[in-house]
């Protein structure tokens, strides 16, 4: 979708700081850091969001953001992911995305 902020990420057209890839996802430094470690991780093709995505999406996007926690050494001392869905979960771009967020400890709830 050319109106679509991550899939001009995905394709190039906009700049963005990679730190893994995979065949099918991308993963890459958020904007606006909420963390220490602030990486999203998003599918190469376009989907909405968690609930509108295949089980073979989800499973590229969770396996790559496992893969970036574990070389960013985040694995023993821990981390989160989440993924917001529509207005309820503070989505605010339209392409499915996981938030990892590490280095510092993480609260409960959240806001
Ligand atoms: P959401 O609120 O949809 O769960 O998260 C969207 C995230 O995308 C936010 O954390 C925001 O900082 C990030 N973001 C929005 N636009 C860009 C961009 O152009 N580049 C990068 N790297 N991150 C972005
Ligand atoms: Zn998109």
């Amino acid at each position: 979708m050319s109106d679509c902020v991550f899939c001009r990420i995905a394709a190039g057209d906009i700049p963005a700081t990679v730190v893994r890839r995979s065949a099918d996802a991308l993963a890459f430094r958020d904007l606006n850091p909420q963390a220490p470690v602030h990486v999203l991780v998003i599918p190469l093709g376009h989907v909405t969001n968690a609930a509108e995505a295949d089980a073979a999406t989800l499973g590229a996007v969770m396996a790559l953001a496992r893969d970036v926690a574990a070389d960013l050494g985040l694995v023993e001392p821990g981390y989160r992911l989440v993924t917001n869905i529509g207005a309820d979960g503070g989505q605010s771009v339209g392409h499915l995305h996981v938030h990892l967020l590490g280095g510092r400890p993480m609260r409960w709830p959240p806001g």
